[in-house]
């Protein structure tokens, strides 16, 4: 007997196991582990993976498999393991797992049909429905209102079932070839019959004559202005043939060609961290890299050299950036280096262009692949490095199931193929950091930059003096004679306007004070619907003040600009300006992101406005001026990273401005420009802040200190959702140590998304080990609950976004 164990494609959590199947004589050499195929479970068939295959079972009533998808496999064996370990270590599933992952272009497709099983006659209305038919779409019946019951009476009675069909989405582009079909004689005596007026067949025999070389079918059509039917007639005379033949589609290919480069000759501080990781590459062990680099500083020189070395060594290279970070300019100092090795994985790329990419990975065609988080899945077999790039960036972490953060990964797979990871960036995170200073990770620090000039100078404008002297508009006067200046000098302006512009805390615009939780230094939320002032930590809440509870003054209120609302201003203020505004609007249709650059690149426009995307990457040598229009709205979301996030951001923003020739200056409007993190940021002394921060996350128990987990319980019905979440408190505090600190229940900081309230539950704690039993013992509890009620657990493990 063979057998196959096979993960199945329902993502429930009674069956989230491994299903034994009986694989069919037929199907003997045809199943392999790593394949996708197609079961009988219940009364359907689903896709599933096959884990592994063995020659018992212990199964009684043990089905067949019904067939195979794949003809080879498309996760390896190590990937295989990754799943599993990956969907253990975040308490998902088992098929999540695997799911993220592959392309979205493998996901299964399920098509629900109705199958007539007797020749007995029907209800009138199925019969009519039906029409001589055996199967039809169950969508049909849908469509003609074709009443529920009788259908159900047809099904109960067995004249009817209803089936499912697994189709895979996945689509290989293939594209008409022609070629000549016959040899110089049969031509010849051809031509010789041919008669005068057959001019365009001459010709296109004519050509192929002069070039014996399959081309497309379409290419020719164009080149001889000739027409399908003519080469048909030429087909059908046994002269000419039409294949097809696969192609990739190339999502780079109407750009311009990319000009190969080499390796620049290492600056002392660069040659010092490549050594390192060469080093570690030659001995062929992991470890963990932390490249601390100021923007600037070359870091992107000692990835590809890096790469460089693993590929001498024959090895395979994986480099993530962050999704917003992976501009045309970022791709080409790849393919510059590396050419047609190089693959690269977006999600701005189509479903089927990402599919193209991805076989290129499986088929061994190439051995580099630049991508967003879900590359580190690629399905190489002989890694030699591991680049994270920009490793603070929270979209590192995923946060749907599997709630997973791409370094933990990364360092799983580094074990798996004994090899090194770099992590890259200007401004680390606390965690990698400290890790870092502990000796766990290797530290590199290159603090200098390439371009003699030195970092553009930061200015604080205080917002609360502009409005004393007047000013209400959204511009300091700082900033507003910037702005004039670099437009009568013709320079370009980068205008930047955090993302969650509209973010609820409240601060007093007279003296910048920010209204904080007494137990969580984090900022309080603003809800409107009961005019109060809440903490998502701890659940503390008050009223909203009238006056400044530090200075008495009554222009306290909550915070909020959007980007529209800056584009309106800057036209009022600068009627001259060419404004190109990038923010989601903008950007939603595809390209729309790359265009915008580009005719900023063009000097198509002066200025340019945006959110969190025009912060990274980009390089323009006519940037001069770099304004942050309210750095307070990050630095006061409800968020213990928020100091952390603010640092980094204006860190980032900061190097946008003079990276070439011309000097640059940094504008930064804010309401607190005491705050630690402003200051660190403005003096562009990291160091600093690491000390001040560390220190804040030890006194209020954060991360890195200790660990935290957030479960997040959602309902209907608000008070269903606080009572479970109430249960499970209860529940984690008698069953965890009494180290372990507890918080809530209370209300998400968005209470309410999609009709189902939302509430949390975060534990702290530096030392759990029953932590996953424990939390398994309540998913499996509430399973029922979940499955019919409506109820929504979620845990996550590492939380990044607490809202
Ligand atoms: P980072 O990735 O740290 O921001 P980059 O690698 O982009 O820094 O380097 C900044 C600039 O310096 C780039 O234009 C790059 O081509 C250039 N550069 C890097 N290394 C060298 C080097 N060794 N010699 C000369 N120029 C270099
Ligand atoms: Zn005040
Ligand atoms: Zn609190």
């Amino acid at each position: 007997m063979k057998v196959a164990k096979v993960v199945v494609d329902v993502p429930a959590a009674q069956t989230n196991k491994i299903y034994d199947y009986t694989i069919p004589m037929h199907l003997h050499d045809a199943i392999e582990i790593g394949m996708r195929v197609i079961v009988p479970f219940g009364n359907r068939k689903i896709m599933g993976y096959v884990l592994e295959l063995t020659d018992t079972s212990a199964v009684e009533r043990i089905k067949d498999i019904d067939s195979a998808m794949d003809m080879t496999p498309i996760l390896t064996v190590e990937l295989l393991e990754l799943g599993k370990w990956l969907a253990e270590h975040t308490m998902s599933f088992y098929i999540s797992a695997f799911q993220a992952m592959l392309p979205q272009a493998l996901k299964a497709n399920y098509v629900k049909y109705l199958h007539r099983l007797s020749e007995d006659q029907l209800d009138e209305r199925l019969e009519a429905l039906f029409a001589g038919r055996d199967y039809l779409d169950y969508k049909e019946a849908v469509e003609r209102d074709v009443p529920l019951h009788r259908l159900k009476l047809a099904i109960q009675a067995g004249d009817v079932e209803i089936s499912y069909q697994v189709n895979s989405k996945e689509t290989i582009k293939k594209i008409a070839m022609i070629k000549l079909a016959a040899d110089e004689e049969v031509i010849d005596a051809y031509l010789v019959d041919l008669g005068k007026r057959a001019k365009k067949k001459r010709e296109i025999i004519n050509y192929f004559q002069a070039n014996n070389a399959p081309i497309p079918l379409k290419d020719l059509l164009n080149q001889l202005h000739t027409t399908r039917q003519t080469v048909k007639a030429l087909e059908n005379d046994g002269l000419l043939v039409t294949f097809k033949e696969e192609v990739y589609r190339n999502p780079y290919q109407h750009r311009k060609i990319i000009e190969a480069t080499a390796p620049l000759p290492l600056r002392p501080q660069q040659s010092e961290a490549l050594g390192a990781i060469v080093n570690q590459l030659h001995q062929k062990q992991a470890g963990v890299f932390l490249l601390h680099g100021v923007t600037g500083s070359g870091k992107t020189e000692v990835y590809l050299q890096a790469i460089g070395h693993a590929l001498e060594l024959n090895k395979e290279a994986i480099v993530l950036v962050p999704e917003i970070a992976l501009t045309p300019q970022m791709v080409e100092r790849f393919k510059g280096r590396f050419g047609s090795e190089v693959a690269v994985l977006h999600s701005a790329l189509s479903k089927g262009e990402r599919f193209d990419e991805w076989r290129k990975i499986q088929r061994k065609e190439v051995r580099v692949v630049v991508g967003a988080r879900s590359a580190i899945f690629a399905p190489f077999d002989n890694i030699g490095i591991i680049i994270i790039d920009e490793e603070h960036e929270s979209s590192y972490k995923q946060e749907d199931h599997p709630r997973y953060h791409v370094k933990d990964v990364a360092i799983k797979r580094a074990e798996n193929h004994q090899c090194p990871i770099i992590l890259g960036s200007a401004t680390p995170t606390m965690e990698s950091y400290a890790r870092a200073k502990k000796g766990l990770y290797h530290l590199l620090e290159m603090p200098d930059r390439m371009s003699k000039n030195a970092m553009p100078t930061v200015h604080l404008a205080d917002m609360r003096e502009e409005l004393h002297a007047g000013n209400r508009t959204m511009f300091s006067r700082q900033l507003q004679e910037a702005i004039s200046d670099r437009l009568e000098q013709n320079q370009q302006i980068v205008l930047f306007l955090n993302r969650r512009g509209y973010s609820t805390f409240v601060s007093c615009r007279d003296c910048g004070h920010v209204v904080q939780c007494p137990n969580c230094d984090i900022s309080l939320t603003y809800h409107r619907k009961h005019e109060t002032l809440k903490c998502h930590y701890c659940n503390y809440q008050e009223r909203m003040p009238q006056q400044c509870p530090k200075c008495t003054s009554d222009t306290i209120r909550y915070f909020g600009t959007g980007t529209q609302k800056v584009e309106e201003a800057l036209y009022q203020t600068f009627p001259e300006a060419r404004v190109i505004r990038m923010d989601v609007d903008t950007t939603r249709k595809k390209g729309a992101h790359e265009r915008l650059l580009a005719q900023f690149g063009n000097k198509q426009a002066d200025i340019l406005l945006g959110t969190q995307m025009i912060a990274k990457g980009l390089d323009f040598p006519d940037v001069t001026l770099v304004g942050v229009l309210a750095a307070d709205s990050l630095l006061n979301l409800p968020d213990f990273r928020a100091a952390e996030k603010t640092f980094q951001l204006l860190t980032q923003v900061s190097g946008r401005a003079g990276r070439h020739l011309l000097a640059g200056e940094v504008v930064v409007q804010t309401y607190t420009p005491d705050h630690y993190s402003i200051q660190y940021a403005a003096e562009y002394n990291y160091h600093g802040f690491f000390e001040q921060e560390m220190a804040l996350r030890r006194a209020f128990q954060y991360p890195p200190y200790f660990y935290m987990t957030l479960i997040t319980v959602l309902h209907p019905n608000p008070l269903k959702a606080e009572e479970v979440t109430r249960m499970i408190c209860k529940l984690l505090q008698k069953h965890l140590s009494q180290d372990a600190r507890i918080l809530g229940p209370s209300p998400s900081p968005i209470e309410r998304i999609k009709n189902r309230y939302r509430y949390q539950c975060i534990i702290k704690y530096k030392h759990e080990p029953k932590q996953h039993t424990v939390l398994t013992k309540v998913l499996n509890y509430y399973e029922d609950m979940m499955r019919k009620d409506d109820l929504l657990i979620q845990i996550d493990l590492q939380p990044y976004q607490l809202m």
